[in-house]
C-alpha cells in the first residue's frame, strides 16, 4: 500500500472518529449515571429506583402498568429497562431532566421527573425503549423522522391530551396518518425504510 493511500485511510478514519464521538458520548455518558443510581441519592429495588421511598409502591404500580400496556397494545420488550422515578426537582436536575417531564437512555433506562408521574409518560418512555429496541438507540434518535419517533411515543402511549401543542400534534397527526396506511402490523418493517 502506498504511502499516500495509508494517508488518505488515516485521514477518513480520524474524520470517522471525530464524527462519531459526539454520537458516543451524548449516548453513553447519561448511562453511566443511569446505571450507578445509588451515586445519585436514589435507592433502587430490582428495576424501579425511587429518591422517595415513601412512592415506591406509587413507582412500581405506575411502571409495571406502562410495560404492560406497551406488552399488549404495542409490541412485545425484550428488554426491560431500570426506571428511575424522582419526586423532586433537585433529583429530576441531577440525571439532567432540565425542563423536560422524562427521557430515555437506549434501552438501558428511563427517568421520571418529579412531574412526570403520569401512566401516559411512563408509555410514552417505554415506547421509545421499544423503538431503540428495534431499531437500533443511535439510529432512532439521529437518523429516524421525529414525526415517527415522536409521533408513534404520543399517539401509542395514548396521550390524552388533544391537540398536543405544536409540533408535537403535528407528528402525531402525521403519524397516524402513515401508522393508517401502512398497518400496524407492518410498522417496523416499514420504519426501516423512512
Ligand atoms: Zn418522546
Amino acid at each position: 500500500m502506498s504511502a499516500r493511500i495509508r494517508a488518505v485511510i488515516r485521514t477518513a478514519a480520524i474524520v470517522l472518529v471525530v464524527l462519531a464521538l459526539p454520537l458516543a458520548a451524548w449516548a453513553f455518558v447519561k448511562p453511566v449515571r443511569v446505571l450507578a443510581p445509588g451515586l445519585e441519592g436514589v435507592t433502587c429495588e430490582s428495576l424501579v429506583c425511587v429518591d422517595d421511598p415513601a412512592r415506591r409502591a406509587e413507582a412500581v404500580a405506575l411502571y409495571r402498568d406502562a410495560v404492560r400496556f406497551v406488552q399488549t397494545s404495542v409490541d412485545a420488550m425484550r428488554t426491560e429497562p431500570r426506571a428511575i422515578f424522582c419526586s423532586t426537582h433537585a433529583c429530576s436536575e441531577k440525571f439532567g431532566l432540565n425542563r423536560r417531564n422524562a427521557f430515555t437512555v437506549g434501552t438501558f433506562a428511563l427517568v421520571i421527573g418529579d412531574r412526570g408521574w403520569k401512566p401516559y409518560y411512563v408509555r410514552h418512555e417505554l415506547i421509545h425503549v421499544l423503538q431503540n429496541e428495534r431499531l437500533g438507540s443511535i439510529r432512532n434518535s439521529f437518523f429516524k423522522p421525529v414525526w415517527f419517533r415522536e409521533g408513534m411515543a404520543y399517539s401509542l402511549s395514548e396521550d390524552p391530551r388533544r391537540p398536543l401543542p405544536e409540533p408535537l400534534q403535528g407528528y402525531r397527526s402525521r403519524f397516524e396518518d402513515w401508522v393508517k396506511q401502512i398497518g400496524l402490523a407492518n410498522l417496523w418493517v416499514e420504519a426501516e425504510k423512512l
